[in-house]
């Protein structure tokens, strides 16, 4: 980061980010930290690099992370002790002359949260994650201008819908798990998906379904075909892509854009349906249905419905 800064004569951040490939929320810290040790400074909305050498304070730094690893240490044993839990914690924060509170498990000598799960309660449980649907709306901005001259993009996807959470609890476990051991996506997922989208195809007049195309395997292609059959769709392959590195290394929204732009093409010649289902197996950043939503738009589809098998990213869309 301080090469870069060093380079340019001040830059806006998301300057920054389209020439680090780092998550924004890394590179915010990393610039607070660089202010505060005076190597950098901020003025109007931009940052610049001052005269002054970075120095790394190896001890001081050593000395913060053993402070952190007492203070994890001590909620382990927080866990585990047999003694007052307020006590316990008072102590912590280095007092010293804390009592018993008397109303604590630990002092009770008795539980007080019944650890009995009821199985009716499991299955109702069960039920309600897999009646959830995670509705994720479009990105309506590019990262800088560089695409299309301006940050509006001019074809938006509709709203797209994940079935699961990805590694979770119901069909994010079964996806995460056909994903990497089977190879396949199971009939239950695509039972599920036909259930969803059901609606989504009436609703809206959709003939046809297409996916994004991967190099290294066709676990999507052979579920969208499955799928495409059980829907009584059109089945059509209409992207192509270039072999690239895999979008999850990409750190922010500038190279997760990038890269999925210059990864995804639409093949020539192909006819593009007027309304179309894009599937997926796994969404992240959104940008590859972006993108690809992006592409078909530009080549003759009026509206794409993006459709995956789970969500991976971290924060609410
Ligand atoms: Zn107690």
């Amino acid at each position: 980061m301080l090469r870069v800064l060093r380079e340019h004569n001040g830059l806006k951040k998301c300057e920054i980010f389209s020439r680090i490939n780092i998550e924004i929320k890394e590179i915010e810290k990393v610039l607070r930290f660089l202010e505060d040790e005076a190597v950098i400074f901020n003025e109007g909305n931009q940052f610049f690099a001052t005269p002054k050498d970075y120095v790394y304070n190896e001890n001081t730094y050593n000395e913060l992370k053993q402070i952190k690893r007492n203070e994890l240490k001590q909620m382990q044993e927080l866990l585990n002790t047999k003694e007052c839990y307020s006590k316990f914690i008072v102590n912590c924060l280095d007092d010293d002359t804390a009592e018993e509170c008397g109303k604590c498990s630990n002092c009770l000598g008795e539980t007080i949260f019944d650890n009995n799960i009821d199985l009716a309660d499991m299955e109702d449980a069960q039920r309600y994650v897999n009646g959830l649907i995670i509705r994720f709306s479009p990105r309506k901005q590019w990262p800088n201008k560089k695409y299309s001259g301006k940050t509006a993009i001019e074809f938006i996807n509709q709203e797209g819908v994940a079935l699961s959470k990805y590694g979770e609890v119901g069909y994010g476990e079964l996806v995460k798990r056909d994903k990497y051991e089977n190879q396949q996506f199971c009939d239950e997922l695509l039972g599920k998906s036909v259930e969803v989208l059901k609606n989504i195809i009436k609703v809206n007049n959709i003939t046809a379904l297409t996916f994004v195309p991967s190099i290294r395997s066709n676990i999507v292609k052979n579920f969208a075909e499955r799928l495409a059959k059980r829907l009584k769709l059109e089945f059509i392959e209409t992207l192509w892509k270039k072999d690239a590195v895999q979008q999850k290394f990409m750190q922010n929204s500038a190279y997760q854009c990038d890269n999925a732009f210059n990864s995804f093409y639409i093949i020539d010649g192909v006819n593009i349906p007027k309304n179309i289902l894009l599937i997926d197996d796994i969404v992240d950043s959104k940008w590859t249905l972006t993108v690809c939503g992006y592409k078909l738009m530009d080549n003759g589809a009026e509206m794409v419905f993006p459709f995956a098998l789970a969500d991976s990213s971290r924060s609410e869309k």
